[in-house]
């Protein structure tokens, strides 16, 4: 594949921009890739597993004559980075991002988009639970969705390049507005997570009581929760302070689903539970069927790097 862009920049050095840099390498999608990371130590360790084609110690020098430039930093960061980098950017560029909020991003970054720079945010919806430069890996993208969420006046050749990309890096692509976006990722990975992290917190809360029975017969519903609870606290923070909205209605229908379950087992309902689980079990299997995991039960992430 010839280079989409000539020059991108990647600000922000996690498990995403690495894995964005590995797999634009394996497409060839780009002339040179530039790098920032605010850290030292980030910097040194991008350096040293030569994570990007250069890696430099100022956002201007990482943004200055770039075609495409991707904000990879946690939600909460994204507008002050945004303005720093701003008057730097060059005219015609396209200025994107990964952020796990949509609506936020816009409003905090948007406005320091200078006139004649494009802005096209977006989101993969992939990633595992570590993060750094080290924790990414080329195939990272591959069969995920990424979504495009432009804004408006939005520039259809800008919107129709970045989408090149992401298909370039293996990802399908699809368009969706802000706030469409946030409720969907409120179903799907936000609440979620926080189920995952209060689940994981109670089973701490129990340890104490029964020792490290938790930990030591620890089955699989429990080892599955404690993947996702180990999720960097910094970006999690982030979405739920930025996804108050959607979170919350979520939250809340999941709480009345709760106590509709915690009846039948109370009244001894078993019709009901029985029902409700043969619904979601077949979620399960549509999940499967559209190829977005495997029936593995490890999830098929053994193996998955570089
Ligand atoms: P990560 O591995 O933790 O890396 C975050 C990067 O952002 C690091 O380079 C860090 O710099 C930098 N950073 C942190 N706080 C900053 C601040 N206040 N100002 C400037 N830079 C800062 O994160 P990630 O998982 O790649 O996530 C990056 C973005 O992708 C987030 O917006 C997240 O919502 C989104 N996302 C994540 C996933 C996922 O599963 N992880 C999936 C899809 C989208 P230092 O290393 O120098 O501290």
């Amino acid at each position: 594949m010839s280079h989409v862009y000539e020059r991108v920049a990647l600000i922000g050095l996690g498990l995403i921009a690495s894995s964005m840099f590995w797999a634009i390498r394996r497409g060839d999608l780009a002339g040179e890739v530039t790098g920032y990371a605010r850290s030292a130590g980030t910097r040194e360790t991008a350096r040293r597993i030569g994570l990007c084609d250069r890696v430099c110690d100022t956002l201007e020098e990482a943004v200055s004559g770039a075609d495409l430039v991707v904000l990879c930093v946690p939600v909460g960061a994204m507008g002050a980075v945004a303005e720093a980098m701003a008057p730097h950017l060059k005219p015609g560029a396209t200025v994107s991002d990964v952020g796990s909020v949509k609506k936020a991003v816009i409003d905090a970054v948007g406005p320091h988009i200078p006139e004649g720079v494009h802005f096209v945010p977006a989101h993969p919806l992939a990633g595992t639970e570590h993060s750094g430069p080290e924790s990414g890996f080329a195939t990272l993208f591959d069969n995920r969705w990424s979504l495009l969420v432009p804004v408006v006046g939005s520039d259809p050749g800008a919107v129709a390049r970045l989408r090149a990309l992401w298909e370039g890096m293996g990802a399908n692509v699809e368009e969706m507005d802000a706030e469409h976006h946030d409720l969907v990722l409120a179903v799907t990975s936000h609440t979620p997570h926080l189920i995952a992290y209060t689940m994981v917190g109670v089973a701490d809360d129990l340890r104490r009581v029964t020792d490290s029975e938790v930990i030591k017969y620890s089955a699989a519903g429990f080892r599955d929760f404690t993947r996702i609870a180990a999720s960097d606290p910094t970006m999690w923070r982030d979405v739920f302070l930025t996804n108050k909205e959607a979170t919350l209605e979520i939250l809340g229908r999941f709480t009345e689903e709760l106590f509709a379950l915690q009846r039948a087992i109370r009244t001894g309902d078993g019709e009901q539970l029985f029902d409700y689980f043969t619904r979601t079990r077949a979620i399960r299997r549509g999940i499967i069927e559209a190829g977005q995991d495997t029936d593995a039960p490890d999830f098929g992430r053994a193996g998955a790097k570089k």
